[in-house]
């Protein structure tokens, strides 16, 4: 259960010397100039978080995973790959956490640029729907630790659960979609299908995929 892992009371608790200890040597004022900006929910193995390391090396950037074992499985793919690898991967690191639950004790207002939601569980039976890690209420609480023109990408292999994360995007006042263009120019929106295990596994089995890519808007009239 939750009381199995430590939950930080605010985003000012969140020990960045612990996940990034060579970027945060010490603790101390150093932490209030660099935040983190990219989240994976439901990072799974943590592909995802590999390929964005390298693509984006001076962005902090965390994996969030309900899963002990494969936290810990991602935790040490990490050091491994910072042993081999000098000055490299010391900016991805990852949390067990129950994302549904914690996303306001981690980040403030406005801190994150990019969340990620690949291949999330689809919870198939409407019994279930409020357990899906993208629902209308469930992004309020992104669009509060999104900035404004932060983008939340999203990607599953379930054509119900494709429409419903497009859905509730669509009806949500502060999301608007991506334009083909962007997406097309965006580095990132390749690494979705590709880069995680469950993408792959999709690939290998020639599953068809949904994405719905949104930008975080501004609430007011401009
Ligand atoms: N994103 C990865 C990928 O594409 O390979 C993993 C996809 S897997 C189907 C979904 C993951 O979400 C699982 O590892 C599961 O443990 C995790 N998960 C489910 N609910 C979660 C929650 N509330 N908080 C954090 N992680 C969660």
């Amino acid at each position: 259960s939750d009381s199995h892992f430590p939950i930080p009371i605010a985003p000012s608790e969140v020990d960045y010397t612990i996940h990034y200890p060579q970027i945060f040597p010490t603790c101390g004022e150093v932490q209030d100039s660099k935040k983190i900006e990219f989240a994976d929910i439901g990072c799974g193995f943590g592909g995802l978080l590999i390929g964005l390391s390298i693509l984006f090396p001076e962005t902090l950037m965390i994996g969030m995973e309900l899963r002990d074992k494969v936290t810990e499985y991602v935790k040490e793919r990490i050091l491994a790959l910072r042993t081999t690898n000098p000055g490299q991967y010391q900016n991805v690191s990852v949390v067990r956490t129950n994302s549904m639950k914690y996303i306001p004790n981690f980040f403030r207002k406005g801190q994150l640029k990019k969340m990620f939601f690949l291949f999330p569980d689809p919870h198939f039976k409407e019994k279930n729907h409020r357990r899906r890690v993208i629902s209308l209420q469930l992004l309020d609480e992104y669009a509060y630790v999104l900035a404004v023109g932060g983008i939340i990408y999203t990607i599953t292999d379930v054509e119900e659960l494709g429409e419903w994360m497009k859905s509730c995007l669509e009806r949500h006042p502060l999301f608007e979609a991506l334009s083909a263009a962007e997406l097309q120019d965006d580095p990132v929106v390749k690494l979705l299908s590709t880069a995680t295990e469950e993408g792959q596994k999709v690939a290998r089995n020639g599953g068809q995929t949904y994405q719905a890519v949104y930008r975080r808007i501004s609430g007011y009239q401009q």
